[in-house]
C-alpha cells in the first residue's frame, strides 16, 4: 500500500481547510472496486464543498470532488474487471464517501457506469455531473411529451456547465432556445452554443407574478428562486420546467396560479441519487446528442493543484462552461 496525491478536507478551528495533500491508501472507504482516477471535473458543489460555504462535507477527512472518469485497476463486482473504462458521479462521493480529487477512488460497483463507445474519460468529465443533470433535465422534459413542435424552451444559468450542456443538447435536438444570463457580454459564446436569444438574467429576478405572459413551452434551471417562479408563471398551457438548481436561492416564492390554471408541471431533477438504469440511459444520450466540437469549445483544463482556487471562482459566477481536472 501506499500513498497518492488528493485534495483532502479537514476540519479547522473555524470551518474547514482544503490542500493539495498524499492521501493513504489504507484510509480508502470500503467499495469492490478501486479505480484509478484519470479526469475529474469541477462543479458547483465541488466549490461549495471545497471553501465549507455549506455543509456538503459530512465525513473528516473528505477528499473532495463528486465526480471521476478512469480504469478499473482492481474489482471483486463480477460486472467489472481490471482495466474497463467508467464514469461515476454522485452517490455521496465528497459528502460522505472519499472523493474524486485524487489518483485513487474505491467505489461500490453497483455505482459505476460504463464509459459509453467512442467518449473519452477527458470528454466524460468535460460533461461532468453538470452536464449529465443538464441531460437528466431534457429527458424529463422529453417523458414530459414536449418537443421542439412544443415551442421554445427557455435555460437559466445559461453561461455555466449545466446551462451550457443543456444549450448545446436542446440545440442538437432542433429546439429554439431562450439563453437567461447575468453575462450578456457572452452572448456570442451563447449563440455559437446554439442559443436563438439571450435574455438578461434581472427581466427573470424580481417578484414572479401569478400568472404572466406565456414565453415558452419548457425550461431548464439552474437558478431557483424568484428566478424558477418567473419561469413557471410565463410558462405556455401544459409546459414544463426542469428544476436542478439553487444558484440564485434555495427559496420558491411562487403560487399554485401556473399549475392549477395552465396545467404547468414543475420536474425535479437530482442527480446525486438518479437509479443506475436512468444514468445508463443519459450518458448514452449525452455520447449521441452533444456535439463533441461545442463540448470543446465549452471546456478548459486545469490541474489538481489549480482545483482549490478555481472552487471559489465557480460559486463567484466566474467560471464559463466546464472545467475538466486532469488528475493522472
Ligand atoms: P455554474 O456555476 O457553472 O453555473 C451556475 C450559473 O448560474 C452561473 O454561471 C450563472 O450563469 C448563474 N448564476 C450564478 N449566480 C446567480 C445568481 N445569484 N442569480 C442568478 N443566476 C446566477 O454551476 P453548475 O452549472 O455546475 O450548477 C448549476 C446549479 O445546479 C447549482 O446550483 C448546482 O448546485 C445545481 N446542480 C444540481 C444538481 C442536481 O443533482 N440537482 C447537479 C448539478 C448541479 P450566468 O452567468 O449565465 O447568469
Amino acid at each position: 500500500m501506499g500513498t497518492f496525491k488528493a485534495i483532502r478536507i479537514d476540519k479547522a478551528e473555524k470551518g474547514t481547510t482544503a490542500a493539495l495533500t498524499q492521501f493513504d491508501e489504507a484510509e480508502l472507504m470500503e467499495g469492490d472496486v478501486t479505480v484509478r482516477v484519470e479526469w475529474s471535473t469541477l462543479n458547483y458543489k465541488d466549490g461549495l464543498a471545497l471553501t465549507g460555504k455549506a455543509p456538503v462535507v459530512r465525513r473528516f477527512p473528505m477528499i473532495a470532488g463528486i465526480d471521476f472518469a478512469g480504469t478499473v485497476e482492481q474489482s471483486s463486482h463480477p460486472q467489472w474487471k481490471a482495466g474497463d473504462k467508467v464514469v461515476c458521479n454522485g452517490w455521496g462521493m465528497g459528502e460522505t464517501h472519499l472523493g474524486a480529487y485524487a489518483e485513487k477512488a474505491r467505489v461500490k460497483g453497483d455505482w459505476l457506469v460504463r464509459l459509453p463507445d467512442g467518449m473519452s474519460s477527458r470528454d466524460a468529465m468535460a460533461i461532468g455531473t453538470a452536464g449529465y443533470t443538464a441531460m437528466l433535465s431534457v429527458l424529463a422534459l422529453e417523458k414530459h411529451g414536449l418537443t421542439p413542435k412544443s415551442g421554445p424552451v427557455v435555460v437559466t444559468g445559461a453561461a455555466g456547465g449545466v446551462g451550457s450542456v443543456a444549450i448545446a443538447v436542446l440545440s442538437r435536438l432542433g429546439y429554439q432556445i431562450i439563453a437567461s444570463t447575468g453575462r450578456v457580454s457572452e452572448t456570442d459564446y451563447l449563440k455559437s452554443l446554439g442559443a436563438t436569444e439571450v435574455i438578461d438574467r434581472n427581466e427573470l429576478s424580481g417578484p414572479a407574478k401569478p400568472l404572466a405572459k406565456e414565453r415558452w413551452a419548457g425550461g431548464v434551471d439552474s437558478v431557483g428562486s424568484t428566478t424558477l417562479a418567473n419561469l413557471l408563471s410565463m410558462t405556455k398551457y401544459g409546459g414544463a420546467i426542469a428544476a436542478c438548481g439553487l444558484a440564485a436561492g434555495m427559496d420558491l416564492p411562487s403560487s399554485v396560479a401556473p399549475f392549477i390554471l395552465r396545467g404547468v408541471c414543475l420536474l425535479g431533477i437530482d442527480s446525486v441519487m438518479c437509479p443506475i438504469e436512468q444514468r445508463k440511459v443519459a450518458w448514452g444520450r449525452l455520447a449521441k446528442d452533444l456535439d463533441r466540437a461545442k463540448l470543446a469549445e465549452i471546456t478548459h483544463e486545469i490541474g489538481l493543484a489549480d482545483v482549490v482556487g478555481e472552487g471559489a471562482k465557480i460559486l463567484a459566477g466566474q467560471v464559463r462552461g466546464r472545467i475538466v481536472v486532469k488528475i493522472s
